[in-house]
């Protein structure tokens, strides 16, 4: 095993493989407050990669709701569980919150799924910890749809008198999924035949159909299981990143960097994907008008998903208000509270930053905000807020101006003969 630096962890951990680093990294940041489970990204995913025989079960992008909903039904709960059986009451973390680039969570003191599977009293019979889901977790992609958490021991009974924040009684959230194309990719290290691979140009994470056998050793591994098996063709196949829209070879996007489709039919407005640039000890380097940077590094609004696995995925996701804390801890790691608090008082790049989710399919290299006027103030939990109306500016990869989009949304009145059509 060599040791590599996971920044998302504040420390080095075991990996089959020695570090290697894309010179920019494929990385994306969803908003779960606003997605509405529309699954319009599931069906633009569906309809575009996995519509082939062999591949009806296969949902590359998928939106579960949690804390019930999972596709494969309970991958989390199964990969939690594991690790707790291995290490016992010590998947901890400890340290505060910080600035350090390469400990911003402070330091991760349990095992990952790459540490874990060594200590296993049985010599394990791969790389990493992991399992098979069984066919009947595969089979209901949507299972508990809209099923909320009432009161604790007793089924079905909800808060029915209302709340506020900042928790709520009654609650549930939309997580929507892809592969996280990490930089220690778990699927990658468990697969005997060497036939998963990482671009050197954006990290994206691909099985290599040729070398495959189906030994389905990255199913196993992979903790998110975004990794899936093709019966017919004896291969297992994952979410390609859409690579041919990011290398601009998509006939829409005229040779510039092309969101993925699951990104680009948003309707929620949740997603906003990137490229963002690596050091090479594998932290983000400075980028500090880069949207993603500015969400992750310096709002910190946005989170990994179980970082604790240690395979330090690429998605990250602004953690949902309502709901209790020590969940959103366990999902998103100790930067819960500060995220949340930020995000519910947004200053004012913050809010500048916002507008720019799902304005263009282009990816958006760089911002530039403009000071605009006052808009109004008021408060929020007692807080005094005020709202400017800046003008923001998105560049794409060559420099050229994208768009540019205002906070305050511009009102139009219809004139009284057209009040009521369209
Ligand atoms: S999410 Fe899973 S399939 Fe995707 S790169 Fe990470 S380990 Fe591999
Ligand atoms: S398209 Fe956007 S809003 Fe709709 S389910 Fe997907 S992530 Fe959520």
């Amino acid at each position: 095993m060599a040791r590599v630096h996971n920044w998302q962890l504040g420390r080095e951990m075991e990996y089959p493989y020695q570090a290697a680093y894309p010179e920019r990294q494929f990385a994306f940041v969803f908003n779960i407050n606003r997605c509405i489970a529309c699954q319009s990204c599931t069906m633009a995913c569906k309809s575009t990669w996995t519509f082939n025989k062999g591949q009806e079960h296969m949902w590359w992008a998928n939106v579960e709701t949690k804390p019930y909903g999972g596709y494969p039904h309970w991958w989390d709960v199964h990969t939690l569980e594991l690790l707790e059986r291995a290490n016992p009451g010590k998947q901890v973390w400890s340290g505060a919150t910080s600035d350090d680039k390469r400990a911003p969570y402070g330091q991760f003191q349990g095992q990952t799924i790459f540490e874990a599977v060594n200590t296993l009293p049985e010599p394990a019979s791969s790389r990493v910890l992991g399992y098979l889901p069984s066919d009947q977790e595969w089979n209901s992609p949507n299972i508990y749809e809209d099923n909320p958490v009432g009161k604790k021991g007793v089924p079905g009974e909800f808060d029915k008198t209302g709340v506020s924040l900042p928790t709520h009684d009654t609650w549930f959230f939309y997580l929507a999924r892809i592969c996280n194309h990490c930089s220690y990719p778990a699927c990658l290290a468990a697969c005997p035949r060497g036939a998963i691979y990482k671009r050197p140009e954006d990290g994206i994470v691909l099985i290599n159909q040729e070398q495959c056998r189906g030994y389905r050793k990255c199913v196993e591994a992979c903790p998110y299981k975004k990794s899936m098996y093709r019966g017919n063709t004896r291969t297992s196949e994952k979410c390609i990143g859409c690579y041919p829209r990011v290398e601009g070879k998509d006939p829409e996007s005229g040779g510039e960097p092309l969101e993925t489709r699951c990104m680009a039919a948003c309707i929620g407005q949740i997603r906003m994907q990137g490229l963002v640039k690596m050091n090479r000890d594998g932290t983000w380097a400075e980028d500090r008008r880069h949207p993603l940077y500015y969400l992750v590094h310096v709002a910190k609004v946005a989170l990994p998903l179980y970082p604790q696995f240690g395979t330090e995925p690429n998605g990250y996701y602004i953690p949902p208000r309502w709901v209790p804390r020590p969940y959103l801890r366990q999902m998103f790691g100790p930067g819960v509270d500060d995220a949340i608090e930020r995000y519910t008082h947004p200053d004012r790049e913050l809010l500048a930053v916002l507008q720019l989710f799902r304005r263009t399919n282009r990816i958006i290299f760089r911002y530039e905000i403009k000071e605009g006027p006052k808009a109004y103030e008021t408060t929020i939990n007692g807080k005094p807020f005020t709202v400017y109306n800046d003008t923001v500016i998105a560049y794409g990869k060559r420099g050229q101006e994208l768009f540019r989009t205002q906070v305050e949304e511009p009102v139009h009145v219809r004139p009284p003969q057209h009040q009521n059509s369209i």
